[in-house]
């Protein structure tokens, strides 16, 4: 789980030099396939659904109001765009899944205050992430610093187990009580990712039956960790240092006037 961590860590990291004005979402998608396809891996969400309605990408890409399962496409990436992508591979048989909402360009501060909060309520849900506490305790981290900030908690999309399956139990919501929900015990592992919209949490889905979006089309941040419950701290596996050393920005730590 340790290597397919990083090598969605690596993946988003190449994928984030290509991340710029002008540049066609498809050509995201394809930075990404290969680069795992090199590393003896395979990109865990095309074709995931089943044969009726397929995921087509390797990534999952969504711009500004879109939420996230977006469709890698024709869009051209255009300044002040923020766009959420969201990589999952399988290697030996275990899987990890990361996601980053990049900044095409310059953005603007009410954006960066979305994004930074957004990054922030991801490590304050991992830092519950630990033997004793429960569900709970990581949902309602992410939520309370979310909303005092007045955004809107996604509620139909949830973080989840995973490990020799992209996803298993248990559901790892944004949105909970302290002290309720499974038990976290030392070695479980999450995936644990917060969505949250600028606007109302409400979401729904576009006609292709994958890409949600907000319903006041306001934008939508989304980052992901895979972490293993530890006693004391947890464990994160994936890392965003990769794409810090392209982007040379560490969200978290910005100074943002929103
Ligand atoms: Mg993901
Ligand atoms: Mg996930």
């Amino acid at each position: 789980m340790r290597e397919s961590a990083q090598i969605v860590s690596r993946t988003l990291a190449e994928v984030a030099k290509h991340v710029t004005p002008g540049t066609k979402t498809v050509k995201l998608d394809k930075v990404a396939e290969e680069y795992i396809k090199k590393n003896d891996a395979r990109p865990a969400f095309k074709g995931y659904g089943g044969r009726k309605n397929p995921f087509p990408g390797t990534l999952c890409i969504s711009v500004n109001e879109q939420v996230v399962h977006g469709f890698p496409g024709e869009y051209e990436l255009k300044e002040n765009d923020i766009v959420s992508i969201d990589c999952g591979v399988e290697k030996n048989g275990y899987f990890g899944d990361s996601a980053y909402t990049f900044v095409v360009g310059e953005c603007d501060e009410e954006t960066m205050q979305l994004l930074k909060t957004t990054m922030e309520s991801l490590y304050l849900g991992i830092n519950k992430a630990v033997h004793g506490n429960k569900i709970g305790d990581i949902s309602s981290a992410v939520q309370q610093h979310c909303e005092e900030k007045g955004y809107g908690v996604v509620r139909d999309l949830v973080g989840h187990g995973l490990g020799r399956a992209l996803h298993e139990d248990p559901s790892v919501p944004n949105f909970g009580k302290p002290g309720t929900g499974k038990r976290l015990r030392s070695g479980m592992t999450l995936a644990i990712e917060p969505m949250i919209n600028m606007g109302t949490w409400k979401v729904k889905t576009l006609k292709d039956g994958w890409t949600i979006v907000s319903t006041d089309g306001s934008k939508s941040a989304h980052y992901e960790h895979d972490i293993v419950v530890r006693e004391g701290s947890a464990e994160i596996l994936s890392t965003f240092e990769y794409i810090e050393e392209i982007t040379k920005i560490r969200i978290d730590q910005l100074e943002v006037h929103g």
